[in-house]
């Protein structure tokens, strides 16, 4: 009995917020049960082609790894991600390859999609402060302001409304107002702002959902 509700346990914690994988898992686990009791936990997080060499076999040069969370007995994260080939991953988990390559491909989708929620949320709070500043500046060329100093503050300025955005790309940002400016002046200043408000917006009204993979 201890070691059926172990296993209930393990599978809601490998069970995916999706009906068809459910099925998939839940089937799996009534032929494997007593393998999976002795076998190591992991929850799949998708593929990658970052990684390509197995971290099971050693095998190099795969086109792409399955990333793997190990989990402890309570089933929470537990250690870092693993890569391992698919081959290695079903022997892992006790799931067939199909299986894995199945729910990998699954969680790459939910990913995507929590990526994109992510970018949609951020470009809604940054477009308010972009078009501010896009304001700002049209009225600083227009009074005739020392165009250095209007470029770099607002090099600056388009940073942190990219922060708000995505921050991993604050920096590209400002580089790109910088360079716009050495080669074309605020005018080129002004239409990079424009490149990003046309990207912002259009992220801000994006269905996340509709994601291909
Ligand atoms: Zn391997």
């Amino acid at each position: 009995m201890a070691s059926r509700d172990h296993l209930r346990h393990t599978l809601s914690v490998l069970t995916l917020q999706n009906h068809f994988a459910n099925m998939v898992v839940h089937g799996d686990a009534r032929s494997r049960r007593k393998e999976h009791d002795m076998r190591a936990a992991f929850k799949i997080m998708g593929t990658t082609d970052l990684f390509t060499d197995c971290e099971c076999c050693h095998r190099t040069h795969l086109r792409s790894t399955v990333a793997l969370q190990p989990l402890d007995q309570d089933g929470s994260p537990d250690g870092e991600l693993t890569y391992y080939g698919t081959g290695c991953a079903a022997t892992a988990m006790g799931w067939s390859s199909y299986r894995v390559r199945k729910a990998a491909r699954y969680a790459n989708y939910e990913a995507a999609i929590a990526r994109r929620t992510e970018l949609r949320d951020g470009a809604r709070s940054a477009l308010p402060r972009l078009r501010e500043f896009r304001a700002v500046l049209l009225r600083r060329m227009e009074a005739g302001e020392d165009p250095a100093t209007v470029a770099a503050a607002h090099a600056n300025r388009l940073g942190t409304a990219m922060w708000r955005y995505d921050p991993a790309r604050r920096a590209e940002a400002e580089d790109a107002a910088r360079g716009s400016f050495a080669t074309g002046g605020l005018a080129a200043v002004l239409a990079t702002y424009d490149r990003y408000l046309t990207e912002m917006t259009r992220m801000s009204v994006v269905d996340p959902t509709a994601v291909t993979y």
